[in-house]
């Protein structure tokens, strides 16, 4: 686009209109996005109502809109209310999961300015944005493996890499990939005794394990309630159903929580203090999260999430009658993810894709198979049936199929060098990909490539997609 003369608003709204409709209608269902449909009516109508009337404050201006830290210490309190954190705990609103995993990040690095080589452990199964933290944050990592038939990460692995270099233990409640939770009681008394911080990741289990555990669910221990559990991440994007840009990073103290803080009067503008990587944010966004919290009310919360429970038990039960298909682990809360048995895992995508259920699998790690992820909300009802015919039909069409590639192009993408020319890289994953497949060959021919070669094409395809065009519009 060039910037030409002004339109009118009703002409750039139906502009908008048009461009939206490029974007997946159904774009809620279950495992394509992870969009977190509460299925009640007007909730979404408030979140924009709430957004539009906050449309122009800005945090950065603390004493002109005293009313965004009152929102603020509200939702930290219910969210530290709700997991036990006591009258100590603190915390703050962030943009988003990724922004509260960096922010513990560097109150972990930062609290410890004596180590001059900080690491953290991640265990394998953590959220890619623990890797992100450490990369912006100058953080080494020591990853740790997970048991291969639980998925929860290994005790004695990260007992064997704490060292004095350790600022972070991650753990998950519950870890993404498979929806189970990490043994956080263990570790949690193994961080205690040696003097390191543990973090648990509960961006997406956060706003779900409270209420299955009040519903009668037994939860195996993870919140505050566990001594040396020091901060812990909760994402109300995702099961506090609020608009994208409200999660929470919280601590078991203010003092683990002060050096996450930046201040700056040395300079010759205003005076800063931040507690967020963002210094002006968009006020409307907290605005709409509150609203939408107290709309939900813990009531509405908790039929949200029994309703949540009974989906994934749907799918869950529904996919273990499905020769062939078996879901990995045993799911902890709203999380499910599935892989083939004795049928080709990739033209089993293949067929789901064609059904009308192209999915983005999780890539295959050492150890552990790739699979399709469920994140299941309470408005996916709707979706059930049709979901489960697709994996039931899909499976079965896949199992009179050939694997997608040969097992000779497969091991030699496998062997491909590290430090191949991305031109060339990019010649072998088009040639590779199956004329007429849906996205699923491109998926095995990045699965079989090693994890830096999977980055390699993964950037070079985004680094594409995000470079402006040079036509004019
Ligand atoms: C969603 C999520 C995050 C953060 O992702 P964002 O897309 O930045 O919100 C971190 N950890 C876990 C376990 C998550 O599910």
């Amino acid at each position: 686009m060039t910037l030409k003369n002004g339109l009118p608003a009703a002409q750039v709204l139906a502009d908008l209109a048009e461009l939206h409709t490029m974007d997946d209608p159904d774009a809620d269902r279950p495992g394509l996005v992870n969009m977190y449909d509460t299925g009640m009516p007007g909730v979404e109508r408030l979140a924009t109502d709430a957004f539009g009337m906050y449309l122009h404050v800005n945090p950065l201006y603390s004493t002109t809109f005293p009313s965004v830290y009152d929102m603020e210490r509200e939702v930290v309190r219910a969210a530290t209310d709700l997991l036990h954190g006591g009258e100590a705990a603190t915390g703050s609103w962030t943009s988003g999961g990724s922004e509260s995993c960096l922010l513990a990040v560097k109150a972990a690095r930062d609290g410890r300015p004596e180590v001059a080589k900080p690491r953290m452990i991640l265990p394998i199964s953590a959220h890619a944005a623990w890797w992100k933290g450490a990369h912006y944050l100058g953080v080494d990592t020591t990853v740790t493996p997970i048991d291969p038939h639980t998925f929860r990460a290994d005790i004695d692995a990260i007992r064997d890499a704490i060292d004095e270099n350790t600022v972070l233990v991650v753990l998950s409640a519950p870890q993404y990939g498979h929806g189970v939770i990490d043994p956080i009681a263990e570790v949690a008394a193994l961080c205690l005794e040696r003097g390191v911080r543990l973090h648990v990741d509960a961006c997406i289990g956060g706003w779900v394990l409270p209420f299955m555990e009040q519903l009668g669910h037994t939860v195996r221990p993870w919140d505050f309630r566990v001594p040396g559990v020091s901060s812990i991440s909760v994402d109300l994007q995702k099961y506090g159903y609020t608009t994208k840009g409200c999660s929470l990073v919280l601590y078991r103290d203010r003092e683990l929580r002060r050096s996450q803080f930046f201040v700056h009067a040395g300079w010759t503008g205003y005076p800063i203090a931040n507690s967020t990587v963002q210094s002006s944010k968009p006020g409307g966004l907290l605005a709409a999260g509150w609203s939408v919290m107290r709309h939900l009310g813990a009531d509405g919360y908790l039929r949200l999430v029994e309703e949540t429970l009974d989906l994934t038990r749907q799918v869950a039960d529904g996919v273990d009658e499905i020769p062939g298909l078996i879901v990995l682990g045993r799911p902890e809360s709203s999380l499910i993810a599935v892989t083939t048995v004795g049928i080709d895992f990739f033209a089993f995508l293949d067929e789901l894709g064609s059904r009308g259920w192209a999915m983005q699998p999780q890539l295959s790690q050492p150890g552990i198979p790739p699979s399709i992820h469920f994140t299941m909300a309470a408005g996916h009802r709707k979706y059930l049936p049709s979901l489960l015919e697709a994996l039931s039909q899909a499976a079965e069409a896949a199992r009179a199929r050939k694997p997608l590639l040969d097992i000779a192009r497969i091991e030699m993408l496998r062997a491909l060098p590290a430090d191949i020319a991305p031109e060339r890289l990019n010649e072998l994953v088009q040639d590779s990909i199956v004329p007429g497949s849906d996205t699923a060959s491109l998926h095995l021919v990045v699965d079989s490539l090693s994890v830096p070669l999977r980055e390699a094409a993964i950037f070079a395809y985004f680094e594409g997609l995000t470079a402006p065009t040079t036509t004019t519009k």
